[in-house]
């Protein structure tokens, strides 16, 4: 991650004046505020801002008044019922603002998700800096051979010394280029809009990303998946952390009834219920397909 000792300071800064409040605080997140997590070789995740805690999830589930607590196993019981149920609203009262430094090819999966709010780094305006993604050794994988959408094993020796050493040169020639094409020395230098446009997809950008935990559960549901991208995964993990210091009463809920949870269709209920009556159920008996049955056996074991 590379942060400059002038952004350093700056939230150095922030974290070092306090100011008292009397909005609802969730001490976990207070934790991690301003700070930056690193993702990646140069990119991170940091919180910005944040509104609500648990309490504010059932506070707007009970229409109350006050803080809206009966108790703590009452508030992580009903945060729990309202994640089984779907009964999402509630869920929307909390936000988060995150600051994210991400490569532009991340970026392109991540602003998929429209229900948040996004403002990016303007590269008409300002000089993008020399940061590339360069894949870790173990993370520079070969094509998967089963998924076309997938990776395999990690390339090693020659290969992966060469794809490195491409992706390495394409990178510093590319932005060679780039700073030749702007450059106003001697030189009307071209606009800044325009130059960018030989710039690789492994180039970092920047943004601030806006979004209310409900629709944030849902990225996460998606991106922090073993199917996602490893490169937006790993962003991914890195909110999961934060969220669950931020609400862990809805965080551990959505690992339950989300993340760790299986969607099954009428077919593979009435499989199972085959199953526990004792029927041989097969792959030819079941009434669906072969691409199903395999992936009810992959989730029974
Ligand atoms: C493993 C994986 C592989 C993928 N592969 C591809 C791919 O090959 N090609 C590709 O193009 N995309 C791909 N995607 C992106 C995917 O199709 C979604 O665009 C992305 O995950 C965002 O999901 P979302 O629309 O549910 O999220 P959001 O945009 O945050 O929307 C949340 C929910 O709000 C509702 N909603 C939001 N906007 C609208 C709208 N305009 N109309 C109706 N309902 C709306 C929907 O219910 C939606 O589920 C992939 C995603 C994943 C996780």
């Amino acid at each position: 991650m590379t942060l400059t000792p002038e952004a350093q300071a700056e939230i150095d800064e922030l974290r070092a004046t306090p100011r008292p409040t009397l909005r609802a605080v969730s001490e976990g997140m207070e934790a991690h505020l301003y700070k930056a997590r690193p993702v990646l070789d140069h990119g991170f995740v940091r919180v910005i801002d944040y509104m609500g805690d648990d309490s504010a999830i059932c506070q707007a589930a009970r229409v109350s008044y006050g803080k809206g607590t009966k108790s703590v196993s009452n508030d992580e019981g009903l945060i729990r019922y309202l994640m089984r149920h779907w009964h999402s609203t509630p869920f929307e009262m909390c936000e988060v603002k995150l600051h994210v430094k991400l490569p532009v090819f991340v970026a392109r999966q991540w602003i998929r998700h429209r229900t948040a709010n996004v403002n990016e780094y303007s590269a008409r305006y300002s000089i993008l800096d020399r940061e590339f993604y360069i894949p870790a050794p173990e993370a520079l994988a070969a094509q998967s051979v089963v998924n076309n959408q997938g990776r395999g094993e990690a390339l090693t020796g020659e290969e992966a010394a060469r794809v490195l050493d491409w992706l390495k040169q394409d990178s510093t020639r590319a932005y060679d280029h780039y700073a030749e094409m702007i450059s106003q020395d001697g030189q009307q230098g071209l606009a800044r809009e325009l130059a960018r446009m030989n710039l690789p997809a492994n180039i970092y950008t920047q943004w601030y990303w806006k979004v209310d935990l409900h629709n944030l559960f849902h990225f996460l549901r998606l991106r922090a998946d073993a199917h996602a991208q490893y490169e937006i995964r790993v962003y991914a993990d890195a909110i999961c952390d934060v969220v669950k210091d931020w609400v862990p009463f809805a965080y551990r809920a959505f690992e339950d009834y989300r993340l760790g949870a299986v969607t099954m269709s009428a077919q593979m209920v009435d499989c199972v219920r085959r199953m526990l009556a004792g029927e041989s159920v097969t792959e030819e008996n079941c009434g669906m397909s072969k691409r199903e049955w395999r992936e009810m056996m992959g989730v029974l074991g």
